[in-house]
């Protein structure tokens, strides 16, 4: 299964230029706040734990998840105030 098989909904958000760094970037909105968030553009692979184990080893699944841009931003001291 590639990382890339699944659609998802913000594959077809533009893409727009992080105002601190310039890294590409993609909006959100939180769920708990539906707070506008940053994310990287670009997505990330996870391991999300199932309740079945294998051998005694829980077993995961590969799901592709948005990283917050506050944690990859170099200025991301900068941004959280704005
Ligand atoms: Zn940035």
């Amino acid at each position: 299964m590639s990382l890339f098989d699944s659609q998802d909904p913000l594959d077809d958000e533009p893409t727009k230029a992080c105002r601190s760094c310039g890294a590409p970037i993609k909006w959100i909105r939180t769920q708990d706040k539906d707070k506008p968030a940053p994310v990287d553009a670009k997505p990330i692979r996870l391991y999300q734990t199932t309740s079945v184990r294998s051998q005694g080893t829980p077993v995961a699944k590969i799901v592709r998840a948005w990283m917050p841009h506050f944690a990859t931003c170099p200025d991301a001291a900068e941004f959280r105030r704005v």
